[in-house]
Formats: structure tokens, sequence, C-alpha cells
């Protein structure tokens, strides 16, 4: 730390993304990424777009938004692109959230809640998931602070039903609730339809996981009109050139082959089905996931001792050091090659203990 970093960063713990490894190949099943690379069509927008990048990108990503708001059923002014979801969700926290406006959150989830929170000086709350780290909604029921919520949670899959989002978001009517979608499309319920209905709810959504592009950065939020011109205030007050152009083409064109990303979904839903099959039958706990990955526990062998082994094989999966959840991983599912060898090398690595 330097002697000029302002007092209120000092105490600020930054996030810590998954390893991105250049030294090896590992089969990698550590940061919930596509195991699919983009659609042709996004590959060669990308490239032409690459000729033109003397220019700055469209602020309002005009096309992009439109292809997206006809995929999603809303309105243009009810949707804006992002530097990936991340900074929507910075967006919402700045624009929302202050000493007055607290916000809450489950104690086991996507680490950068707390992280947002303390750099934008905001009061949070921690509330302890169930034991089967399941959300209990009456928690979230009428408590009169903003909420954020990971639909399906991260890192357990565990998936609320759009009748429970809907109780939690009916009840605190004058609090903003965002619902964090980023994993919508393995298998949950997307909650966009009630924007409609509520004034209160913020989508956010990526294009990461389910549409290939972690590389691109590139994420949105859904939400009623008032909501969305909030969150463009920070936008143009921050950095209005956001999404630059190569990724507004690159979003643009999977939007266009959306059926080539839903079904590698379907095969990825495929995949961690076979793969949680394999992980009962080898005596792992295995929480049901509706998203593109696995949350799982051996009695045999410890969270950390089971991650090593893997690394030392060449497959990297992640492991959280937090108390309540050091005995568990996070696998991100990839292709049915990637989880054969995954499972081989559990097998191997058990037999040894
Ligand atoms: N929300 C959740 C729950 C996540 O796990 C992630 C990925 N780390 C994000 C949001 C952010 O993803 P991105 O910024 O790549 O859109």
């Amino acid at each position: 730390m330097s002697r000029f970093l302002s007092r209120k960063y000092e105490s600020l713990v930054a996030y810590t993304p998954g390893e991105q490894p250049k030294e090896m190949k590992y089969v990698k099943l550590n940061t919930n990424e596509s195991p699919f690379p983009p659609s042709p069509s996004v590959i060669t927008a990308v490239t032409n777009e690459a000729s033109r990048l003397q220019l700055y990108s469209d602020p309002e990503c005009t096309d992009l938004v439109s292809a997206s708001a006809a995929l999603f059923g809303v309105k243009t002014d009810e949707i804006l692109m992002t530097n990936g979801s991340d900074e929507i969700l910075n967006f919402a926290f700045m624009a929302f959230c202050d000493s007055e406006h607290p916000i809450v959150f489950p104690d086991i989830t996507y680490g950068f809640y707390s992280v947002f929170a303390q750099l934008n000086s905001v009061p949070y709350e921690q509330i302890p998931l169930k034991e089967d780290f399941t959300i209990d909604v009456d928690d979230y029921c009428g408590i009169n602070k903003n909420i954020v919520i990971a639909n399906p949670n991260a890192p357990t899959g565990i998936a609320l039903s759009l009748h429970q989002v809907e109780r939690i978001v009916r009840t605190n009517p004058d609090n903003v609730v965002i619902i964090d979608e980023a994993y919508v499309d393995f298998g949950a319920e997307s909650a966009i339809n009630f924007v409609k209905k509520y004034d209160n709810l913020l989508v956010t959504g990526t294009f990461s996981k389910s549409r290939s592009l972690a590389g691109a950065r590139l994420g949105f939020g859904i939400a009623n009109s008032a909501l969305i011109s909030d969150l463009n205030k920070i936008k143009y007050s921050t950095n209005p050139y956001n999404v630059n152009r190569m990724t507004m083409a690159a979003g643009y064109n999977a939007i266009k082959d959306n059926e080539y990303y839903m079904d590698n979904c379907k095969r990825i839903i495929v995949n961690r089905e076979w793969t949680k099959n394999e992980l009962l039958a080898l005596g792992f706990t295995v929480p049901d996931s509706k998203a593109n990955f696995l949350f799982v526990k051996s009695d045999r062998i410890s969270g950390e001792e089971l991650y090593k082994k893997l690394k030392q094989r060449g497959v990297l999966i992640r492991h959280f050091s937090s108390d309540r959840i050091k005995d568990y991983n996070r696998i991100t599912i990839g292709t049915l090659q990637q989880m054969e060898i995954f499972i081989s090398k559990v097998k191997e690595i058990l037999k040894e203990t």
C-alpha cells in the first residue's frame, strides 16, 4: 500500500478471481466458462470490427440493445449493456445503496457482493443459508433493505423458483431487489417478465457463461425504465464507452445465433447430470444444481486435498477456503470428454486414500 491510498480503501479486501493458468494445459473446470467456442459468425464479426478500432464504440449500444430487447421480450429502455455483469452489479450498488439503504445477501454466494458493498461504503448483512445450502425465502420477505440474490446461487448451483423470487420482490416494494441470473440458462427460470409488474426489480445477466464470451466482457441489466435510467446516470458518469466495438459485435451476433448457444446449454445440462450421477456413485454429496457447475463434497478426502491432487494430475477445479464450505469444491461442467477425464482422475485419487 502506498502513502497515497485513500483511507476509505485501506481495509478493502479485493475480490480474488479464479486461477487463469498460462504454464500448462489443464482440463480447466475452475471458472465456470463455457467449454464451447463462440459461434463462427461471432468470430467473423469480431475480426471485421477490429479494422474500425480507431473509432469509439456506440455508447448506446443501439443494435445490441435492440437485438437483446427483442430476445428477452422487453423494451429498449428497459435494458442496459455493461462490461461484464460485474459492472452492472457495481453500478447497482453505486446507484441504489448507501448508509440509509443497506443491502443483504446470503452468507454463501458470489464473493463480489461483499467487495462491492465495501468499495461503495454500503453497510451489508449476510443471511446464513439453511443447513442444506438452500435460501430460506422468509428471511428475505418484508425486510425493508435492498437485496441481491444469485439465482441459481453460486457456488451452490441451487435455484429458487419463480414463485419464491416473486415473493421476495413483492414483499419489499420500497427496496431494490437484484436477481443475478448469471447462470439462469442452465435450467433455472428467469424473472425478466416480472420487470413489467414490479418497479423495484433489477435482473442482471451475462454473456460469459451460456454465450461463450467470458473473455469479451459483456453483461446486462433489465429493469423498469426508471431504474435503467438511474443506472445509465452512473454509466455516463464513469465510462460511457463501457462496451467496446469488438464485444458489441460479438454480443450482437451471439444473440442472432441464440439457437447454437441454447443447444450448448442443453449439452452442458446433460454432462452435468452425468457427472452428478458418477459422483453420487462415488459417495459424494452433490446438491441439485441448475447451473453449469456442481458443488461437491466427499467424506473420503478433504476439499483442499482433492483440489491439490487433481491439479497435480492436470485438472483444475475451484476450492474455497471459507469455513462453512471448505470441505467443498466447485466443478465447472465442460465437454463430456473433459468430465470423463475428471471422473477418472477422481477415481484414481480415491483409490489412493
Ligand atoms: N454473478 C455471478 C453469480 C458470477 O458467478 C459471476 C462470474 N464470476 C458474475 C456475476 C460475473 O460475471 P461476468 O462479469 O463475467 O459477467
